[in-house]
């Protein structure tokens, strides 16, 4: 795809393209701040992202959290995941989207080491042959699952970094807690060297969560990704992102919308991610696992001149 192909359509027309403008986006206020240009994202469902920016006569592609494969796991359902179910890769699947040319990467950022997050990255590594980012542990696990040592790129948060075409910054973060004890599902780490092949969900510990922001080096247009709902406030504070992706859910946070928005500067645009039910498939619409209202209206409430706009399995988000 050329750069014009990609970057020739405004947000709100790449919104209605969508076919997910909603009638509080379209009546919102202008944003606080004017948005800059020069981000084209992709949402894969989950907190998979496709973020592609200027180079070149070309783009380059940073993937966060890629989960195509997607396997019942029961994760939004009354009784929640089944600890024990296997987990597995649909290498064809991503063959299929790798060989055509649709998906290609030159960095995959991972924000956590649970199964919705980390599971397709080693086979994707190695057919994009892309730099990984994440910390010891999701590098560990990612090692047991076959990724190949070479191109994987250890990072503990507060690294700047420098690439042809965009910047990545990589943010300390927490991963959501839920329940009266406000507790990590799959919590742990794997320090050291790389545990026993993981088998099953429980195997794929959280160990430490990251956030990151992507920025295209021509235009200087940013996006920042939470791949769980909670944050940790000072890093988000010398960010003024465009586009920020944000979970549903934080109840457990301490003012988890107000707090995040008003650190990042009250964004020109607020993006629901991993807000669809994973046992659903990516090529059906995303079903809302039921996070999605409360999320609009607390961002409505703390950021009225933020545009917050649904995109849907597959498509497009461009600035
Ligand atoms: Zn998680």
């Amino acid at each position: 795809m050329t750069r014009r192909g990609l970057f020739g359509v405004s947000a709100g027309a790449a919104a209605a393209l969508a076919g997910a403008a909603t009638p509080a986006a379209a009546s919102a206020a202008a944003p606080a701040r004017p948005a800059r240009t020069g981000l084209w994202l992709r949402w894969w469902g989950n907190n998979s992202w496709e973020i592609r920016v200027p180079r070149g006569e070309g783009t380059a592609t940073v993937l966060i959290d890629p989960w195509l494969t997607r396997f019942h796991t029961g994760t939004y359902s009354d009784e929640g995941a089944d600890p024990r179910t296997p987990i597995r890769v649909d290498t064809d699947l991503i063959d299929r989207h790798v060989d055509s040319g649709e998906l290609r990467a030159d960095h995959i950022l991972v924000t956590h080491g649970h199964y919705d997050h980390i599971t397709d990255v080693p086979y994707l590594a190695r057919r994009t042959g892309a730099t990984v980012i994440g910390t010891e542990t999701h590098l560990n696990l990612m090692l047991a699952l076959g990724a190949p040592e070479d191109q994987l790129a250890v990072a503990t948060g507060g690294e700047y970094l420098r690439f042809d075409g965009y910047t990545i910054r990589v943010l300390r973060s927490l991963h959501s807690a839920t329940g009266p004890r406000a507790r990590v599902a799959f919590a742990g780490t794997r320090p050291g060297r790389p545990p026993r092949r993981p088998r099953t969900i429980e195997d794929l510990v959280e160990g430490g969560t990251l956030a990151y922001e992507v920025a295209s080096t021509a235009t200087g247009a940013s996006v920042v990704d939470f791949g769980g709902s909670n944050y940790v406030e000072s890093e988000v504070a010398r960010l003024r992102p465009d586009v920020v992706l944000l979970p549903p859910g934080g109840d457990s946070v301490h003012d988890y919308v107000p707090r995040l928005l008003a650190a990042a500067g009250h964004p020109p645009h607020v993006l629901p991610t991993h807000w669809d039910d994973i046992d659903r498939p990516l090529t059906e619409p995303a079903h809302d696992w039921g996070g999605l209202a409360a999320l609009r209206a607390a961002v409505a409430q703390a950021s009225p001149a933020s545009r917050f706009t649904v995109v849907d399995h597959l498509e497009t988000f461009v600035l």
